[in-house]
């Protein structure tokens, strides 16, 4: 009975002791990997605004000079890329400071309408590159939130960019609110490639994308919808997504009306 107590409670406390170093060892990988992600972008970030910078200086020394059309159209394909460039390298900046706790939501009174209108502002090019149908019902009427604008829009930004990119075909988007207990709800659908149930389940998770084999053309790090969970989490709501292979999605995000909803991540 002695020797058999003895070591079981020998075998439950090397368990134990594997249980917890396996998850300090864990914890510190991935402290690790925060870092080298937050340095990565903070290094990446310089030249970029330095490219930035020297393409405007082109952009208006080429004006004046003979044939500085031509340059102008190359400066500005140079500019336009490194924008987008630069976006990509925030997006991983910010999910490597929400990982670690320490990302900051700036509160205020903001309008839901004019969210939408912004983020439809910044798509806008693609949009009209697209040449799709797009239908807007705004419903709710009531429409004020309390949160962080920037962060609010780029959640909208993503939701729209995604149903750009995932409709190979034909783009067809709405873009609707409508009030629900006590919030508002914002629905983006589109009548794009749609999703399993399976991936349903993963699409929020960190980096993951829907496996497309080797075909690579439509970009993306797999950031953008764990983003879009994290701000709206963040900010006392949630986001739910309906969607059928082949037939579309429908991605609706619900927030609290102005209230008690206190940020923190
Ligand atoms: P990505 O940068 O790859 O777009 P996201 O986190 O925004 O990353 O999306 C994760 C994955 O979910 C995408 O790779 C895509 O496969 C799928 N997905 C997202 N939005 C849609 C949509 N509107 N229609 C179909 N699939 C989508």
């Amino acid at each position: 009975m002695m020797t058999g107590s003895v070591l079981l409670v020998m075998v439950v406390m090397v368990c134990f002791y594997v249980a917890v170093s396996t998850i300090i060892r864990q914890k510190k990988l991935s402290d690790i990997k925060s870092d080298f992600i937050n340095n990565m972008t903070h290094e990446l970030k310089t030249p970029i605004s330095t490219i930035g910078l020297a393409v405007d200086m082109a952009v208006e020394k080429s004006s004046s000079m003979p044939g500085g059309e031509g340059v102008a159209r190359y400066m500005d394909i140079i500019g336009t890329e490194n924008r987008r460039l630069g976006v990509q390298v925030e997006r991983v900046l910010q999910m490597a400071q929400m990982e670690k706790g320490n990302l900051e939501l700036k509160r205020e009174t903001v309008n839901v309408h004019d969210l939408i209108e912004k983020a439809l502002n910044n798509l806008s090019v693609q949009l009209e590159r697209r040449n799709g149908d797009l239908t807007l019902d705004y419903q709710a009427s009531l429409e004020h939130v309390h949160g962080d604008p920037v962060h609010l829009t780029n959640v909208i930004y993503n939701l729209v960019d995604n149903a750009i990119k995932y409709s190979p075909d034909t783009l067809k988007l709405g873009i609707g609110t409508e009030n629900q207990e006590n919030g508002i709800a914002i629905s983006v659908s589109d009548s794009g490639i749609g999703l399993s149930k399976e991936q349903i389940t993963r699409i929020f998770e960190n980096f993951y994308r829907v496996p497309t084999g080797n075909r690579h053309d439509v970009k993306g790090f797999g950031l953008g919808l764990s983003y879009v969970k994290k701000i709206v989490e963040a900010h006392g709501g949630r986001v739910s997504v309906r969607s059928k292979k082949g037939e579309g999605s429908t991605f609706t995000v619900w927030l609290p009306l102005m209230g008690d909803n206190p940020l923190h991540i």
